[in-house]
């Protein structure tokens, strides 16, 4: 068993508290990525778990153990960072099996288990070259083989993409997926980038300002974030977030936003309170004049090719939608929009707070 449990964790930096007492449990095998806005502190959360940085307070256990005093060489953990850090003079195979070498383990067997990840990472063919001579994701293939070889407990990724251009950062995404389904092994993976954790991740938590703000399967943060924060951070682009009031009249709930009446379907709120009206940009819906919730103007288009942003004014805010591509479409034009009941999502506007 290789479960990681985090009770109570803080890091003080001087009078700065970076980490505010995280509970938190990663299970054996588990995919889970911290996620959150820079200088949210999951870096420092991970540097906790690896051992690179000291636990001011709380209880580590991994695999049962408390390891909060140990050094990282005795965690039993691998850490790929976004530097790679290869030696350069040394081939690739040198590279992955430094550390076997190091261990003292036979030149025949060390072979063995480079030939052995490298063909799970599909660099075979590049064993013999020095780093120098590979692009930003091979390297970064070399240093995941350089940790798997060591076969760890756990695996810890701290932005391990974020030097690679947008196309490399989606395949190596590919990769190590496929390594998690192949090992099985736990992992934690940091990022700042929302996509990549709910690509990746069994499980996503959310940090904000040293606390984790929600945690849970990519598919129901997204779906019922608990706070307007998660609301935008979760999703792209990002939710639409429209200052509304409630109405109610007749046992019906609905938000007023400038002129326009939007009904709550079941959800019942009392009359006159400031709320945030929340609407993803892919759950607009396109309709006729009558039965539109939303008359805006299209104010500016951004084509994707498979679809379109279309950023809209309505009265002085903006709402953005993501419709399927239409030639017709230009800045001006009027557009109409709905929204299913189930797909509206409400804030206190003071607190942020789901209702
Ligand atoms: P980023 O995505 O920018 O790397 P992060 O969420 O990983 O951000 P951390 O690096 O964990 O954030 O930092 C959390 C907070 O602790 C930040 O406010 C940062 O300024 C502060 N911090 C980090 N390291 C130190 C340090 N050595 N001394 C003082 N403050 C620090």
């Amino acid at each position: 068993m290789a479960a990681i449990q985090l009770e109570q964790i803080v890091k003080n930096y001087g009078s700065f508290q970076a980490v505010k007492g995280i509970d938190l449990e990663v299970r054996d095998g588990e995919f889970v990525a911290f996620v959150g806005p820079s200088g949210c502190g999951k870096s420092t959360l991970l540097r906790m778990i690896a051992g690179l940085e000291e636990i001011t307070g709380g209880k580590l256990q991994i695999d049962g153990t408390v390891v909060n005093d140990l050094e990282p060489k005795d965690r039993d953990i691998a850490m790929v960072f976004q530097d790679y850090a290869l030696y350069p003079h040394m081939s690739v195979a040198d590279n992955i099996g430094f550390g076997l070498r190091m261990r003292g383990m036979s030149a025949q067997e060390r072979r063995r288990q480079v030939e052995e990840a490298a063909d799970i990472l599909q660099i075979t063919a590049l064993l013999d070259r020095k780093p120098g001579q590979l692009s930003g994701g091979q390297r970064q293939r070399v240093a995941m083989g350089r940790a798997i070889v060591r076969r760890p407990k756990v695996f810890l990724f701290d932005e391990p993409l974020s030097n690679l251009d947008a196309k490399l950062r989606v395949d190596m995404r590919t990769q190590i997926k496929r390594l998690h389904s192949l090992l099985k092994t736990t992992m934690v993976y940091v990022t700042h980038d929302q996509v990549e954790a709910m690509t990746l991740a069994d499980r996503v938590v959310i940090l904000k300002d040293g606390e984790v703000v929600q945690q849970g399967a990519p598919v129901d943060v997204y779906t019922l974030p608990e706070t307007r924060f998660v609301g935008e951070f979760i999703g792209s682009p990002k939710m639409n977030i429209l200052e509304a009031k409630s109405a109610a009249q007749g046992g019906e709930s609905a938000a007023l936003i400038g002129e326009m009446r939007i009904p709550l379907g079941q959800r019942q709120l009392a009359a006159d309170r400031d709320i945030l009206f929340g609407v993803r940009p892919e759950h607009l819906i396109r309709c006729a004049t009558d039965e539109a919730m939303f008359h805006t103007t299209v104010d500016v288009l951004e084509p994707l090719g498979s679809d379109t942003m279309a950023i809209c004014m309505l009265d002085n805010q903006e709402i953005t939608a993501r419709l399927a591509p239409d030639p017709s479409l230009r800045p001006g034009t009027r557009l109409d929009l709905k929204v299913k009941p189930e797909d509206i999502h409400l804030f206190d506007a003071a607190t942020g707070i789901r209702i």
